[in-house]
């Protein structure tokens, strides 16, 4: 399990999963020493706090999955930065997204040939319980940003 996520981000170590119907829930932590505050780049290791933060990604062995990160927030380190802290981001996911960049591509590219309502039920089937609305709003989006 450990090569999925690290297929997705190689900051990323796999701690446990649980199947339960079917999805899969997986657990991982990030594991790079340092970070960057995404403000002013001053790399820290001071740990502010801890909070959980899930999102959806590509589905595994036709099983829709979640997964979840103890995500921390750090203390800058720059005197001259003008925030005290910052929290961890990845490049696969938007700040604050509830789903992985290539899960919104996924569900962008099932959904263009097909009417909204056609592409909820080919995507709950086994790739991610989306609605309409979402879809309709991430073809927007796709529109602007994959054309
Ligand atoms: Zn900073």
């Amino acid at each position: 399990m450990d090569e999925f996520i690290k297929l997705l981000d190689e900051n990323l170590d796999y701690v446990e999963h649980e199947i339960i119907d079917n999805t899969i829930y997986i657990e991982v932590i990030s594991n790079r020493k340092e970070i960057y505050c995404k403000y002013c780049n001053t790399p820290s290791t001071k740990v502010h706090s801890y909070y959980n933060r899930s999102f959806q990604d590509l589905p595994i062995q036709g099983k829709k999955v979640k997964i979840n990160i103890n995500n921390r927030k750090m203390f800058c380190t720059n005197p001259d930065c003008e925030k005290k802290t910052f929290a961890e981001t990845f490049d696969f996911l938007v700040y604050k997204a509830k789903k992985t960049n290539r899960l919104e591509k996924q569900i962008i590219n099932i959904s263009m040939n097909v009417s909204s309502l056609a592409a909820e039920q080919i995507l709950k089937d086994s790739i991610v319980n989306v609605g309409k609305s979402t879809i309709c709003n991430l073809l927007k989006k796709g529109d602007a940003n994959y054309k």
